[in-house]
């Protein structure tokens, strides 16, 4: 048997009935597993202090919870944020709580485990929730900072920051554990052309389109990088030559058949693809420097194909 308990918390009057419940009313508990509640918040909130990523933070709050309250599973999702973060492994009885806070919403908490939860112990969970409260606001804040900064504010591709960053981070873990790591690079043909007959609006609507044609073809959209005007990067870690032409290849025939219009009128695009596998002791540049020769020659080779390693 399951059970899921729903609850929408607001941390003001949460914090408040908490407050008034200390004087012992509410708090009544029977047998409660946490024998000094005031002892763990004080502990949870110097912990919860020590980082502003979101997983962190979430997976510190999980670690504390799972020894204390025999947790296993904590769950945060914010679905207009894209955001969901899984700790543990889903049990049988479940609560789950809305967070909001001074009328923002905070995104949507749930705890599992394999006991039924008690009154008493549902009034510690939230009194415990609410030192997850200003560092889980902070860590959004920092999420969408890092996701401003990380991405291309047309498209919502990575920016080249972004690829940057993932080249610092994919290539020595690549290299470490002898693992293949494949880069896509990708022009739009004639592009200029487009810009030319719809302006320079109507080309910033059709490096949407691309983009979100593209994204649609990839595992996952952190791979997509902006690397130039129109001009995109995807890099695949874990992925051999073979696998790396076929998602070229897709991609390419995905925008070949894609339908888009601009000002009424429908409009084709094409795109010329260089692909390049990672080689011993190659740094990033040197990588991005091959797949961009590839790019040349898919260009010499008459557009609309790709040339591979
Ligand atoms: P090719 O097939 O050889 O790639 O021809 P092309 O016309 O696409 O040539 P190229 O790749 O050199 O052209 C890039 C053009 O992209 C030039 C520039 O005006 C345009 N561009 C760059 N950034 C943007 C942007 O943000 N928005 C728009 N609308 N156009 C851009
Ligand atoms: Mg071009
Ligand atoms: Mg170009």
């Amino acid at each position: 048997m399951s059970s899921t308990l729903g609850n929408t918390i607001d941390f003001d009057s949460a914090r408040l009935k908490l407050e008034t419940s200390a004087g012992g009313h509410r708090l009544a508990i029977p047998r409660p597993r946490i024998t000094d509640l005031p002892a763990l918040q004080r502990q949870l909130t110097q912990v919860l202090q020590t980082s502003l990523e979101l997983d962190r933070v979430l997976a510190l709050f999980f670690v504390q919870l799972a020894e204390h309250m025999g947790l296993d599973e904590l769950s945060f999702s914010h679905s207009a944020r894209d955001i969901l973060v899984q700790n543990g492994t889903p049990a049988t009885h479940r609560c789950s709580y809305r967070i909001t806070h001074s009328g923002e919403y905070l995104g949507d908490l749930q705890f599992s485990r394999t006991q039924r939860f008690s009154e008493a112990e549902l009034a510690q969970l939230e009194s415990l929730m609410g030192t997850l409260l200003y560092p889980l606001r902070n860590a959004l804040l920092y999420h969408e900072a890092m996701q401003r900064a990380l991405s291309d504010s047309l498209t919502g591709a990575g920016n080249r920051f972004a690829l940057r960053h993932a080249m610092e981070r994919e290539i020595p873990t690549a290299a470490r554990h002898g693992r293949p790591l494949a880069m896509i690079i990708i022009d739009i043909d004639y592009f200029k052309a487009i810009n030319d007959r719809y302006g320079h609006a109507g080309g910033d609507l059709a490096l949407q389109a691309v983009v979100k044609c593209m994204q649609g073809c990839l595992r996952s959209i952190d791979d997509l990088f902006r690397f130039g005007g129109e001009e995109f990067v995807v890099l695949l870690s874990d992925t051999d030559c073979h696998s790396a032409a076929l998602v070229a290849e897709r991609i390419r025939a995905a925008i070949e058949d894609m339908r888009f219009e601009i000002k009424a009128e429908p409009l084709r695009m094409t795109i010329s693809v260089g692909v390049a596998m990672l080689r011993n002791n190659e740094s990033g540049d040197a990588l991005l420097e091959r797949s961009d020769q590839l790019l040349y020659q898919a260009k010499q080779n008459g557009r609309n194909c790709v040339v591979c390693c």
